[in-house]
């Protein structure tokens, strides 16, 4: 799992026991043997040893959660058992493993207790007490702007480091609604008219639209008015460089959007008046158009013979915004993995899922990820893996690894997990994650592989707010092949031969994002 929106999102199922649990009509429970969710993962194998509980999850000690029903998970430590939890029957895996979706405990507590012949345990898994000491109000934000609506804008400026992660550059996120997904990403020096502070958050006006940033990202300039529009032309030139092209727009500092769309690339600037732009024209550039975009704002149209591989942007000190367009490598159709330089990004520690019997989901992420890059090395491509080993690595390193290297593809390896509340007969399901529309398509080809090797229910290629998956300068994709707490899909986690079977699926789908691309 990475962070709180994958490895544990999608949609919380209405309450039910699963299949197999029932109440229990007395004396010494038989065992319920624990039937897969579905058919095709490597057979869970029986083991044969003392009874031993441990549950994963709930941990002892969180806090309760506020919803009807959930999931426990954990061991037995052997097969052949009976378990009881809070009373209802919950089968058991050959090995031990059980999963039960139950209703919340009124008084807070899971009562486990489980039956081997003539052998019995008990454990007991409680939340933590509710805190009878009323919350204390914390103390009043002491801003230097007042909350609500300012009587007149603000000038700010970006300061940048609150997200180094969005796009690999220096830059931060603003959204379009408080709690929204990031849309725009604003590099330092970016100047911003403030119109509006609620909590930790400014609304910045853009033309007709607006955006929302972190407070801690800008600084609002002491007494300034907000400089007016600037008006007049605005001159932009496109100028072939070394790996690709770049857009150079004398903007002074105001805010904009980019967007890779088929056949080049969009540059919004949020600055009204008449622009001019001056195309020095090549194989990979092949026109470029600056027009009105509504009120308040102007659109660069960059046309790319070839399409956009990604982009970075950046201000220079003089107020001019450079977007650098990178060109797409040259693909060979018939060995599309040749010369590619692709990071392979095994997921976690810190955090990540651990599965019933205490497979690691960090583990498991590495062994994938370490024969995903001996399959891609043998295509061909050159890999960078973010990790060989379990030491802790947090996000912005991993992504700046992709960034710094010019690589181009990165690849984030994961397994899932379940949200507080959700039904896992219900939610599990493979999937990969994108954020920017020019890696859905690497994200669909990686999911189209994996999903015939994992052979549980395919979502497809989502989006999703994921740092891994949001830097500009390269396609990136996030794959969340299995889920750690199913008792047959953690067990095919700990099996080398399927571990191959899907480090070549995700190999198979990155050869075929390359080969699609092939002749471009
Ligand atoms: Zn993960």
């Amino acid at each position: 799992m990475i962070t709180s929106a994958a490895c544990g999102s999608g949609t919380a199922g209405t309450p039910g026991p699963g299949p197999g649990p029932g109440p229990v009509p007395g004396g010494v429970p038989q065992p319920v043997r624990y039937q897969p969710l579905t058919e095709g993962l490597p057979p869970i194998p029986q083991v044969d040893a003392p009874l031993a509980i441990r549950v994963i999850q709930p941990v002892a000690n969180q806090p309760r959660p506020s919803v009807d029903s959930t999931f426990v998970y954990g061991s037995v430590g052997t097969g052949d058992v009976a378990l009881l939890v809070n009373g209802v029957q919950v089968p058991v895996a050959p090995n031990g493993a059980f999963i039960a979706y139950l209703p919340l405990p009124a008084d807070g507590a899971w009562r486990l207790e489980a039956f081997k012949g003539r052998e019995r345990a008990e454990a007991t898994v409680s939340y933590r007490a509710p805190s009878t000491t009323p919350t204390q109000p914390g103390p009043a934000r002491t801003g230097s702007t007042p909350e609500g609506a300012f009587p007149a804008p603000l000038a700010g400026v970006v300061t940048g480091g609150a997200d180094m992660l969005a796009t690999g550059s220096d830059a931060v996120y603003a959204r379009p609604t408080p709690t929204g997904t990031y849309r725009w990403f604003f590099p330092r020096g970016t100047r911003l008219s403030l119109v509006e502070r609620r909590r930790a958050q400014y609304r910045v006006q853009l033309d007709t639209a607006s955006a929302w940033i972190d407070t801690t990202a800008v600084r609002v300039q002491p007494g300034a008015a907000p400089a007016a529009p600037a008006s007049g032309a605005m001159q932009a030139q496109v100028v072939p460089v070394a790996d690709g092209a770049e857009l150079r727009v004398a903007s002074g500092f105001a805010p904009f959007l980019v967007n890779v769309v088929d056949g080049g690339v969009t540059v919004t600037v949020y600055r009204a008046g008449t622009a001019t732009v001056q195309v020095e024209r090549n194989e990979f550039v092949t026109g470029a158009t600056m027009t009105a975009a509504g009120a308040g704002a102007t659109q660069a149209m960059v046309s790319l013979a070839r399409g956009a591989w990604g982009y970075r942007a950046s201000y220079r000190p003089d107020g001019t915004l450079v977007v650098r367009i990178r060109q797409p490598p040259r693909v060979d159709a018939g060995d599309p993995l040749r010369g590619m330089r692709i990071v392979i990004d095994p997921g976690h520690p810190p955090a990540g899922a651990t599965g019933p019997t205490g497979l690691y989901e960090g583990d498991a992420n590495l062994a994938i990820g370490l024969r995903l890059a001996e399959r891609l090395r043998a295509g061909g491509a050159e890999v960078i893996l973010t990790r060989t080993t379990d030491a802790p690595l947090e996000l912005a390193p991993r992504v700046e690894q992709a960034v710094e290297r010019d690589a181009h593809l990165l690849v984030s390896v994961h397994n899932n997990a379940f949200g507080e509340g959700q039904n896992p007969f219900r939610s599990h399901h493979t999937s990969t994650y994108y954020f920017h529309s020019f890696s859905r398509d690497l994200a669909a080809a990686l999911v189209a592989e994996i999903a015939p090797v994992v052979r549980i229910p395919n979502r497809g290629a989502m989006y999703g707010n994921l740092a891994l998956v949001r830097p500009t300068w390269m396609p990136s994709t996030l794959t969340e092949s299995l889920f750690m707490p199913i008792p047959e899909q953690e067990n095919a986690l700990r099996d080398p031969q399927f571990i191959d079977r899907l480090a070549e699926a995700h190999a198979r789908g990155i050869a075929a994002f390359f080969r699609a691309r092939a002749g471009r």
